[in-house]
Order: C-alpha cells, then structure tokens, then sequence
C-alpha cells in the first residue's frame, strides 16, 4: 500500500518507514503539499482527523489514490487535569522547551500525584474515504529534575515506569519500543492486516 504520512517531521517519518517496511510511505513534500494545517481540535482524535482530512482533500482534488495517516500526540498530566494535552507544543510559548519545563514543574509544586502518560492518535483515511484509527499511551511519573539528554521536549522529565528510567536515559530502541506512539503505529497496523 502506498501510504502519505501528513507529517514533515523526519523522525517521524523514519518510524513509520521501519515500521511499515512492506508498503511505501510518502511525506508530505513528495506529494507536494505545503499548505498551514491549523490544529483547532480539543482531543488529539480531533487534531489528526483535522490533519487527515485535509491532506485526503488535496490528494482526492489531485487525482492522487493514496491513503494519508496522521498522528496528533502530547503529555498527559493527571493532577493538572490532563494538561498539557493538546497544547503539549505550546505550553510554554510555541516548542519553547524551557518554559514549558517550568510551567510543568511549578504546576506540579503542590501535587502528590505526579504520574502521568503519553498518548497518541493516529487517524487513516483511505481513498474511498473510508477511516481506521488507533491511539497508543504509555504511563510514567513526571521527576522534579530532568535526566539524560535523549529524546525532546518532556522527555528528560518523564520516568517511564516499564523502562524504570526516563526516555531522556533511553536508547531510541527502547523508546521505540514503549512509545505512545509506536504502540499506536502497531495497533494502527494490525487493524490494516484484518
Ligand atoms: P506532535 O504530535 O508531534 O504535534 O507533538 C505534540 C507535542 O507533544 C510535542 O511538541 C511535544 O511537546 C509533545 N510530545 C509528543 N510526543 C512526545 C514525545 O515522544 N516526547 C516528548 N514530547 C512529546
């Protein structure tokens, strides 16, 4: 199957090609789309059905017989009420990492509970319009200080409880491995193989 992934995120990308070996998966500039996708939704299934569609639209007015997957994901905090959630990217001002650190860590001063999950949302559309979804979590606690320099954003703050290290200590193997987001392109596979 031919597959657009609606994502110019190279990391991504990559995951998605060693975890679909077998099919051929596009990015979004080899299809040529380059239009703003803005992310109105309030639940990660609403951003990547967002995503989803519209890059399902421009390849339905191109002629273009592709599916499109897109992913939305963020950190979950139970204590704060799930925050951030969909704002993980803008929790602190627009991929501001430092102070999306310290917002999260002050948020969380007063709080026993610090545990915590990623999630991930993948939605598919098919050319016939048709759509498959699947969603992939991984809990932990989020630290007072971060450890290890691996992974992005939250990730030196988040203790995974499976790997009893955080995904700042991680190899990317096991990141890979246990990610909301490598469980959801599992699942999201499996559903292809019905
Ligand atoms: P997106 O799904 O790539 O748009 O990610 C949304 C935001 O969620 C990112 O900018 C990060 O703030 C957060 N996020 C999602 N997945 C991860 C992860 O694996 N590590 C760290 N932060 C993540």
């Amino acid at each position: 199957m031919k597959f657009v992934l609606a994502s110019s995120n190279v990391g991504k990308i990559k995951e998605f090609k060693d975890a679909f070996k077998n099919d051929e998966i596009l990015s979004l500039k080899d299809v040529g789309f380059d239009e703003e996708i803005e992310e109105t939704g309030k639940t990660f299934y609403e951003n990547a059905k967002i995503k989803a569609l519209a890059v399902h639209n421009f390849l339905k007015k191109h002629g273009k017989e592709y599916s499109v997957i897109a992913d939305d994901s963020g950190l979950c905090v139970n204590a704060l009420g799930g925050e951030p959630g969909v704002y993980s990217a803008r929790y602190g001002g627009d991929h501001n990492k430092d102070a999306a650190i310290q917002k999260l860590l002050k948020n969380l001063e007063d709080k026993a509970d610090r545990s915590a999950y990623y999630e991930c949302c993948l939605v598919q559309i098919n050319p016939n319009g048709s759509e498959i979804s699947a969603v992939g979590r991984v809990d932990g606690h989020i630290l007072k200080e971060e450890r290890g320099t691996a992974g992005f954003m939250y990730d030196a703050l988040f203790y995974v409880d499976e790997l009893k290290k955080t995904y700042g200590q991680a190899t990317i193997e096991e990141k890979n491995r246990t990610s909301h987001r490598g469980r959801a392109i599992q699942a999201l596979k499996e559903k292809n193989m019905k």
